[in-house]
């Protein structure tokens, strides 16, 4: 092993990231060190360089936490991975354990964790940490480069559909069609949701429909129509939605297009407020809903539909080197389904 690597730096907020050497870190006790084989890019990542959130993280920091590799190296007391395992990083790094959130299921919303590529260095490096607790467990059976996307826009998705509360057979509108969208069609229809899409380009219409809308609709065409069409084709609204686009007016449309007693699940993250109307909140019941990522027991289970070759992330591989014209491509939101980088060549 060498003792550098090879990883993209945010150096400052808006800043393009810089290719620089680094060394390569040793695993403390209950960490872990893989080598980071795959790492899928998600818009998170842009938001983290940017500098977008409120709380924010401090440069300089390697972003990433859709990365898979193999364990090359553990620290003292770890026993839930071995060197040779394949495993990755994740937005949840770490959690206590024992706070009242860790200790009732709701791991994502402990407020000691520590989150991958944002207070901890993450997968846009060719070797990186993990608490070897919290990474996940990859099997070898699947493709490395394919499995990466489930690592966050899978756990997130399927994690927000759940809590969507729409039942087998009934509507879901997916608001955003882009690296978490597309996967969020396919764990819809993989848990037996009907699907409606929504996006502003018919590109990302297209790629809903391949795998598995039922209708597609661009919110640019249809204008103020969008929730009437929607209510039109699902007999009077979707049961729940799930927005994953990056724009505040989304989030309302979405809102508009539920059936009475419709949930909405919030997982989009544009820095913005939408206004709520009190009424049809009130008169129709609705219920609006954050949801972030999601527990280890979620991503267990997102990583095991992929496993059994339910969901086929849509994925182009490019190198490291191109870290930046790939987030040029996703602020122009022309990449097709998720870019996945490989780090090692
Ligand atoms: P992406 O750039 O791949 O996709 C965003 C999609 O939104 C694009 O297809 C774009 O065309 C579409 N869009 C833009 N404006 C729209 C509009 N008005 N209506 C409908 N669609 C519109 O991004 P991504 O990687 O899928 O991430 C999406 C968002 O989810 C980001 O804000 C990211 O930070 C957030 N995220 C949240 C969680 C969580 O746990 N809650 C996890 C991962 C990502
Ligand atoms: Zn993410
Ligand atoms: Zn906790």
């Amino acid at each position: 092993m060498t003792d550098t690597m090879k990883a993209a730096v945010v150096t400052r907020f808006g800043a393009p990231l810089e290719i620089q050497e680094l060394e390569i870190p040793t695993p403390g006790p209950g960490e872990a060190l893989i080598k980071t084989l795959y790492s899928g890019v998600c818009h998170t990542d842009l938001h983290a360089a940017h500098g977008d959130w409120p709380v924010k993280p401090t440069p300089p920091f390697v972003p990433g936490h859709e990365g898979a590799g193999e364990v090359v190296a553990v620290g003292e007391g770890v026993t839930r991975l071995a060197v040779g395992d394949w495993a990755g990083n994740a937005w949840l790094w770490s959690a206590c354990g024992a706070c009242e959130w860790c200790e009732t299921g709701r791991e994502t919303l402990c407020p000691k964790a520590q989150y991958g590529g944002y207070t901890k260095n993450g997968s846009f490096g060719q070797y990186m940490l993990v608490d070897a607790r919290f990474a996940p467990r990859i099997p070898k059976s699947v493709d490395l480069a394919a499995v990466a996307p489930i690592l966050c826009a899978g756990v997130t998705v399927y994690k927000g559909l759940k809590v969507s509360e729409v039942k087998p057979g009934q509507w879901v509108l997916i608001s955003g069609v882009g690296g978490l969208g597309h996967i969020a069609v396919q764990y819809a229809v993989a848990m037996g949701m009907r699907v409606v899409t929504v996006d502003v380009d018919d590109a990302k219409s297209r790629l809903a429909r391949k795998h598995g809308a039922e209708y597609a609709f661009n919110a640019a065409v249809e204008g103020n129509g969008l929730a009437a069409k929607i209510k039109e084709v699902t007999g009077g609204g979707v049961h729940g939605a799930l927005v994953t686009a990056v724009n505040g007016k989304a989030f309302p449309q979405a809102m508009g297009a539920l059936r009475s007693g419709g949930t909405v699940s919030l997982v989009g993250l544009p820095p913005e407020a939408f206004p709520l109307d009190i009424f049809s909140t009130v008169l129709f019941g609705l219920t609006v809903r954050g949801s972030l990522v999601g527990t280890r027991k979620d991503m267990e289970e997102a990583i095991d539909f992929f496993a059994r070759g339910l969901i086929k992330p849509t994925y182009t591989v490019q190198p490291l080197a191109e870290v930046n014209d790939i987030f040029d491509d996703m602020i122009a939101a022309k990449i097709d389904g998720r870019v996945v980088m490989d780090l090692q060549h």
